[in-house]
């Protein structure tokens, strides 16, 4: 017998297909993602966003939010916030 089931599952790591998942239904470039403005790199899915109230029309454009905490965030100081996400 020698080494061999050791050293093939050693060079076995398979990916997390969930994470992989995760990480390609969220590109914020996609139709129905974006990033929250308020906190840059935290995609948001604008329908579940828009479900939930968490989106802000600002000067014609509009604007989705990841969670609760950003609206009044992003109400306190929109203007940053839109420039932000441009
Ligand atoms: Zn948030």
């Amino acid at each position: 017998m020698t080494n061999t089931h050791a050293t093939s599952s050693c060079c076995h790591t398979p990916a997390p297909e969930g994470h992989t998942d995760l990480l390609a239904t969220t590109a914020p470039t996609s139709d129905h993602a974006t990033e929250c403005p308020v906190m840059p790199g935290t995609v948001v899915n604008k329908a579940t966003a828009e479900a939930a109230g968490l989106f802000r029309d600002y000067e014609g454009q509009r604007y989705w939010l990841c969670c609760a905490g950003c609206g009044p965030r992003f109400d306190a100081d929109p203007a940053t916030y839109a420039r932000a996400a441009d």
